[in-house]
Parts: C-alpha cells; structure tokens; sequence
C-alpha cells in the first residue's frame, strides 16, 4: 500500500537553521503573563486573587466546559494582575494573569512526583491529562483529553504519534523526537490505555532519518507500536492525511479521526502526557522554534507559558530595521502577528521572523488548475476563492455555493496558495467565509431562540 494521499506540494522546507540546534531552557523572566484563552473552545475561568502565592503547577485557571482546558501556573511567585493582552493568534484582546515570579522555581507539593500510573484506570488517565491541561501542541490547541473521548458507538483501534512536523521551517518536534524518544513512547502508551486502542503508530517524515532511528530503537521491544517513515510531502501532518497515509483509511467528509477508528496526537502533546500521568507535571512549558531571514541567531527554545516574545525574539537577534512580517507557527498554516507585543501560549510552535512582508504576489486566477492538483481535500481552491470575493463584494448568495463546494473541508493547509501562480491568496478568503458562516449560524441559533421565547410567553 502507497503510504500517500492525494495532492499535497513540495515547499521548501527551511530547516536547515535550526535542525541541528538542541533547545536552549529559558529560565521564567521577570514578569510572565499567562493569557486564559490557550485551547480550542471556552477560555479557562481564572481561579487566582491578586496578591496571592503561587508554586509551579498549580492551578490558576479551571475549564470552563468539556472543551476548554486547565491553566497552571508556570513557575513559583505573586500574582500581580488580572489583566488583558495581545493575542498570539488572533490578535484580540484576551483575559490574562501576570505573574511575578519569586526566582525559586519551586512546584507544588502535588506535582513532580512519581505516580504508577499504568494502574489507572482509562478514565482515570482521561482525568489525568484534563487535569494537566493537554491540548494539542502541534498548533490546533483542542483539549487532549477531548479528543481521547471518542463519541459513544465509535470504537478506536489506532492512535497514530504525529511526527511529521511537515510545515516548512519548525523543528521543535524533531529535536524533541532526537531527545526523548522513550518518554514520547510512553505518551502514546498513556494514549492507547486512555482510549482502549491495541496499536500505536508513530509517523515521521523520512527527512528526519536521525528520529525515526531513535523512535524506532526505542520501540524495538513494544510489540503493539509501529515507527513509520514516510515519504516527504506537505501536509502530510495533517490529520485527515496523516490518517490516509497510515491506515489507508478516509475520515468522512464533516466526520471525525474516531469514525475511522483513529486518535491522532502529536509527539510534543505525547511527551507532555508522559510528564503529567508518570510525573503529575501539568502543562507549564514547551518548546519552539524561532527562525527566518530576519533573525541572526535561530534556534529552538523551551519557555515557560506567558514568556514575553519580544524578549524571545531580541535573544533570537531580530533585526527590528528589516523584519516585515513575524508568523505564529509557520509558512504554510500560520498566521501574521498583528502585533509582537503578546506572550507565549500552549500552542505557539514557532516565530518565523521574515524581511519580506509578501511570501507571493497577488493576481486573478488564470484557470491553470495547480490549485485543483495540490489541494489534499479534493476540493476545487479556486472556486473558493473566487467565491470569497463575490462574497466581500455583498453577493451574499456566494456563502451558500461556497458550501455547497465543500468550504467547511477546507484543512487550511495553505497547498493550493503555494502552487498558485497567480498568488490567489485562497487561504485568506476561505478563513473568511468560514467565519461569515459562523456568524450565520450564530444569527440563525439567536433568531430561533427569539422564536421560543415568543411562542413560551
Ligand atoms: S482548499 Fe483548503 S484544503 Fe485545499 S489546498 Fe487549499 S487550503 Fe488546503
Ligand atoms: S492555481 Fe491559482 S491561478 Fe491556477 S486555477 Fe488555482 S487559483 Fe487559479
């Protein structure tokens, strides 16, 4: 079996700055400012007063719902303000908690302690990784323990470790997989008890040589684990694709990872439920890669949650004179700070620090159909775009044929902008008219609330 899918492109990847550099440890800095929105779904609910003594690990945030995630506190201190900053994302404003640290460092009594965890029951271990605030590490940011509750009827038989970390320039997970081959093995087998699941796959791309060694020793006598290298293409770490190319099987369109019978985490997210079921370390730090044409000293750097990035991008050496863009993850599915004035959250993989502010030029479409080749969702990208910009030009009509054309399984992958010679900025256009389609859907929810409330009076 071709361990493939369809489309996908060839990007340069970017790499070579910062493959070979180990992650520098970044000790907590004289303010850490820790946002309350660091997951998919509902911001966390602050659980601090100002004023009070914290030690690492504590909780300082609760879930506000299932799909939301726990908040703890990244070293030992005060907290100094409930206060707001920049979104590394979004660039909105967000709901925050500065925190001064004391300089000890020290954690909490309930963390940092050994634990067996292999007795635990499956719950308990789901528990356990909400309890640690998991989310997806790899960017998506969904709460891990979300995604190890399958809906009732769907039965998991895989989870597959995402090492592919297949967007251009970003090697945090590489040197990560080099590091700690062991301790991601024991993540997935958190995994695998979490969700019932009798084999574990572990993917990397085949440009990583030196991980899929080290995985593949390490797993040498896990019997129910498999370490695959598979061939390089864009977006391979994508789950729908990923999926694909292990299993040979298709996630439904609108479907989940679980309706074929998968949980894909990623290798980042698996070292970091090692380190909270076998060690009760909840999530405070991660690592991330730091690099472009506009910084003199790229690397990775493990930070703790709420790090200031202009600190992190002047110890990186950017030349503030001739930056023209910074990126939050990377190239292909990351997004332009709109400011650099924020801090670091849970699902901030990298800053890609460019001179140019431009990566293509834009122009109308000339039908060559590279689009349609590349797109990994076998959608039609330049029907969207087309469609996104009748939308902003009030054809209001163009949101419903837009998902008529299949726009809700748009990935986002950005393939399709890479290949265009046109520069169509189709990605831009799609994330708009998903977001003109959740505000639809919101009004249509509010109108039929309106509706009962009439009818109940
Ligand atoms: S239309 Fe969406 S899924 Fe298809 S290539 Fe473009 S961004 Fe990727
Ligand atoms: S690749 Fe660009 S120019 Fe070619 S059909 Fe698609 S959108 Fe049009």
């Amino acid at each position: 079996m071709a361990r493939t899918f369809r489309g996908g492109v060839h990007p340069p990847d970017g790499k070579a700055a910062t493959a070979g550099l180990a992650p520098q440890r970044i000790a907590p800095e004289a303010a850490l400012v820790i946002s309350l929105r660091q997951s998919m779904g509902a911001a966390s609910a602050p659980l601090v007063a100002v004023g009070q003594k914290v030690l690492r690990g504590e909780p300082i945030g609760k879930p506000s719902g299932f799909v939301s995630a726990a908040l703890h506190a990244p070293t030992s201190g005060t907290v100094k303000k409930l206060t707001t900053m920049n979104d590394p994302v979004t660039g909105g404003k967000v709901q925050a908690i500065e925190l001064e640290p004391d300089g000890e460092d020290r954690w909490h009594d309930a963390c940092n302690q050994p634990r067996a965890w292999r007795d635990m029951a499956p719950e308990a271990v789901r528990q356990a990784v909400a309890d640690a605030g998991l989310v997806g590490l790899g960017g998506a940011t969904f709460p891990t323990h979300v995604k190890l509750t399958p809906p009732k009827g769907t039965a998991v038989d895989t989870v597959i470790l995402n090492g592919a970390e297949c967007e251009p320039y970003l090697t945090c997970d590489h040197r990560l997989m080099l590091a700690s081959p062991g301790e991601i093995l024991e993540g997935l087998d958190v995994f695998m008890r979490a969700t019932g699941a009798p084999r574990g796959v572990v993917a990397v791309e085949d440009n990583k040589p030196d991980a899929w060694r080290a995985l593949r020793d390490a797993a040498a006598d896990l019997k129910h684990v498999e370490v695959l290298a598979l061939p390089v293409k864009y977006p391979q770490g994508a789950e729908k694709q990923l999926i694909k190319a292990v299993t040979g099987r298709e996630v439904p369109s609108g479907g989940l990872p679980a309706d074929a019978g998968v949980v894909v985490q990623n290798v980042a997210t698996a070292y970091a439920a090692w380190e909270a079921l076998a060690w009760q370390r909840p999530l405070t730090e991660r690592t991330l890669t730091i690099t472009g044409d506009a910084v003199s000293r790229p690397g990775n750097f493990s930070v703790r949650l709420g790090t200031s990035v202009p600190s992190l991008l002047e110890r990186a050496g950017l030349d503030a004179e001739a930056v023209g863009k910074v990126i939050a993850g990377g190239p292909m599915m990351g997004l332009a700070l709109a400011t650099i004035d924020t801090y670091t959250i849970k699902g901030l993989s990298g800053l890609l620090c460019l001179k140019s502010p431009e990566m293509f030029a834009h122009g109308p479409c000339i039908r060559c159909g590279n689009c349609v080749d590349a797109c990994p969702a076998g959608l039609v990208p330049s029907t969207l775009s087309l469609l996104g910009e009748a939308y902003e030009d009030t054809q209001l009509d163009a949101l419903d044929a837009a998902m008529e054309s299949g726009l809700m399984d748009c990935i986002e992958c950005g393939s399709c902008a890479y290949a265009c010679p046109a520069g169509r900025r189709i990605v831009h256009y799609v994330r708009f008219l998903k977001a003109e389609r959740r505000k639809q859907l919101a009004r249509e929810r509010e109108r039929k609330s309106q509706q009962q409330a009439a009818v109940s009076k």
